[in-house]
């Protein structure tokens, strides 16, 4: 979960929402990547979704079956699914998302019974952080355009609308 922080704060720094992926098998790092939605120009460019692609590369397979999948907000829809596609043994992830999260929050899209592919789940890894580190570039983002802060941000709540 450090790395996939350390790409959070990477993909921050690019002006991307902060998110990070860090795909581990066993002892091997197969990858760490941060939002790139942006950067791409592809909207489907999530930190999950990139990490994945990297991740199938390396091991020249699609199917990830032993792959542990750290991420630093729980995954949207899409990159739930995409969990799912490429078999992933387990995931964790750090902070809910309330808005958009597809795993416990939102959706449970990993809970579904017509699918014969079930994702050990682990929530609330380096939790505050991860959800800090979203709360604070919602807030700077927000106060840059003159904008006061909304109550769901004090509830704590990410408001990744502009991911
Ligand atoms: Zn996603």
């Amino acid at each position: 979960m450090r790395q996939a922080l350390v790409a959070a704060h990477e993909a921050r720094g690019r002006g991307e929402v902060p998110v990070g992926t860090c795909i581990v098998n066993g002892d091997q790092m197969l990858a760490v990547a941060g939002n790139r939605t942006r950067t791409d120009q592809d909207p489907t460019a999530h930190a999950e979704v990139v990490a994945l692609r990297e991740a199938a590369r390396r091991v020249s397979n699609y199917r990830l079956i032993d792959a542990v999948v750290y991420s630093t907000i729980e995954p949207c829809v899409m990159c739930a699914g995409a969990l799912i596609q490429a078999r992933v043994r387990r995931l964790v992830f750090g902070a809910r998302d309330e808005r958009a999260g597809a795993v416990e929050s939102r959706f449970k899209v990993c809970d579904t019974d017509f699918l014969n592919h079930r994702i050990e789940i682990t929530a609330g890894v380096l939790e505050e952080e991860c959800r800090e580190l979203m709360q604070d570039f919602f807030r700077e983002r927000r106060l840059a355009k003159g904008l006061s802060e909304p109550p769901a941000l004090a509830g704590g709540q990410s408001q990744n609308r502009l991911r």
